[in-house]
This record gives C-alpha cells, sequence and structure tokens, in this order.
C-alpha cells in the first residue's frame, strides 16, 4: 500500500482534475477520482485509484465511493472540490437549467462534499480541503452573472470553512485560476464563445490544466501548519 495519503478530486474526468489526477499519481497519492464519464477517468491509467462515475451531487454515491476508497487505502487527507461548470450567456437568455445546474455543481456538490469529509479531519486534525474558484469569484465579467454569482459563493464559503477549521488544524484554500485551456467553454456559444476566445488568442492562449495542477501539488506539499489560503493562478499576459 502507498506510503502517501489518499487523495479525493472531483471533476477528474477532464481538464484541470484530470491534470491533478495525473500529477498526485505521479507524488505517489492513491486517488478517489469522481466525474459522471467513467471512460476518461479509465484512460487515465492510475493504477492506484478508485473510480466513481457519479454526479458530485449524488452524495450516497459520493459517501460510498469515499467508503470504499478509505478501505482500501486509509483516511482521506486532501478533498480536492474541483468539477464545474461554466454557462456563459446573459442571464434572460440562460436556460433556466443551467442557472440551477451552475450552482448545484460549482457551490452546492462543494459543500455537501466537504461536510462527508470534515468530521473525521476534525477528529484527526489533519487535512486539507482545496475549492477551485476562479478569477471569475473575484471580479465581474460581462455575460457571466450566474458563474460570478457561483464562484463569488464559494470564494465566500471556502473563507468560512477555513476560519471554522482553522483550530483544528485543519487547512481549507482557494485556488482560483484564470483562463485555462479545457473543455470548460463546452456550455458557452455564439457571440459570447468568440468574444471569450478572441481575448484568449489576443494573450496567446490560456494556461495548460497541468499549470494548475502544479499549484494545487505544491500548497498541499507544503507542511501542514503553513496555509496558502488563497492562490490566483492566471497566464502573465492576462490582463482582466
Ligand atoms: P472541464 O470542463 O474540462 O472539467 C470539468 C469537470 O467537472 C469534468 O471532469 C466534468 O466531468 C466535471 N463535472 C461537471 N459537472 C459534474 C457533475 N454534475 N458531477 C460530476 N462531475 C462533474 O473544465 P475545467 O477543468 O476548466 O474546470 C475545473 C474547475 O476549474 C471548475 O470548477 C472551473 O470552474 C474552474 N476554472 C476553470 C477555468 C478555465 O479557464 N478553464 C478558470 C477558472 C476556474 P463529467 O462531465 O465527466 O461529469
Amino acid at each position: 500500500m502507498s506510503q502517501h495519503p489518499l487523495v479525493v478530486i472531483t471533476g477528474a474526468s477532464s481538464g484541470i482534475g484530470a491534470a491533478t489526477a495525473r500529477a498526485f499519481a505521479a507524488a505517489g497519492h492513491p486517488l478517489l477520482l469522481i466525474a459522471r464519464r467513467l471512460e476518461p477517468m479509465r484512460d487515465l491509467g492510475i493504477a492506484d485509484a478508485e473510480l466513481a462515475a457519479c454526479d458530485v451531487n449524488d452524495t450516497a454515491a459520493v459517501s460510498s465511493a469515499l467508503a470504499r476508497a478509505e478501505e482500501r487505502f486509509g483516511p482521506v487527507d486532501l478533498l480536492i472540490n474541483n468539477a464545474g461548470l461554466m454557462a456563459l450567456s446573459s442571464v434572460a437568455e440562460q436556460d433556466p437549467a443551467l442557472v440551477q445546474e451552475q450552482f448545484d455543481v460549482n457551490c452546492v456538490a462543494l459543500m455537501k462534499n466537504s461536510q462527508l469529509v470534515l468530521p473525521r479531519m476534525q477528529q484527526r486534525r489533519h487535512g486539507t480541503i482545496i475549492n477551485i474558484g476562479s478569477i471569475a469569484g473575484k471580479q465581474l465579467y460581462g455575460d457571466h452573472t450566474v458563474y460570478n454569482g457561483t464562484k463569488f459563493a464559494v470564494h465566500a464559503m471556502t473563507e468560512g470553512l477555513r476560519r471554522e477549521n482553522a483550530a483544528y488544524g485543519v487547512r481549507v484554500l482557494l485556488v482560483a485560476p484564470g483562463m485555462v485551456d479545457t473543455s470548460l467553454l463546452g456550455h458557452t456559444h455564439g457571440e459570447v464563445l468568440d468574444g471569450y476566445l478572441d481575448y484568449k488568442r489576443s494573450i496567446g492562449g490560456g494556461l495548460a490544466p497541468e499549470d494548475v495542477a502544479q499549484a494545487i501539488l505544491t500548497a498541499y506539499q507544503l507542511p501542514q501548519h503553513i496555509s496558502f489560503r488563497e492562490i490566483v493562478v492566471a497566464p502573465t499576459s492576462q490582463d482582466a
């Protein structure tokens, strides 16, 4: 069995989550990977990994996957709440289902899944939760109203959780990326997508998901008594 503790990553089938899975596996950690699509997680080819193909809001499924992974690898020491959904649009034109889904995935699941691991981290007085926020959790952008709302909420809840857990020695921290080249734009279309891509091209493209994974790994690998409370990581050329 691995000497390193169990790391749980949501949204591990793509983008930042998949890159983070590869980075932590290379660092020797056993993993629990969670996303709805199983194949891309299988394709990562990580031996010491439990895979859970489920919705992050299916608390019963996440909970039983956690139990399975902990049985195999020992207690979870890091939860990375990474699964996320961005659908850019003016609110008037936005599908109401996508309003709901962005809050469900970006905010509600993040809190409910934190609840699954926190009591035992508090008991052990050890552990880390890393929430993936966004630069869009710090400033407003056009056509981002709902996504902005979800990420501002992530930032606020991360700071609240950090304060609640400081006395237990449990770290809660935020990684807020700028533009990263992933599939996140898959729910954005038309002129809004064109405008986003034009800006991205004008700055020479986004970060690679591996760049963000490196920031996450670096923050986690610090000794437990040191917390990078908030990391904003973006292309140097991004000026917005
Ligand atoms: P991707 O679209 O590449 O990845 C999103 C991941 O979330 C996928 O693995 C997807 O898996 C998973 N996911 C979405 N909905 C659900 C759900 N209901 N249940 C389980 N898993 C779900 O995007 P990124 O890698 O870019 O996004 C990762 C995080 O980074 C998000 O929180 C995003 O907001 C944040 N971020 C991204 C930025 C960027 O420029 N790319 C900038 C700032 C922040 P599946 O579809 O298989 O369920």
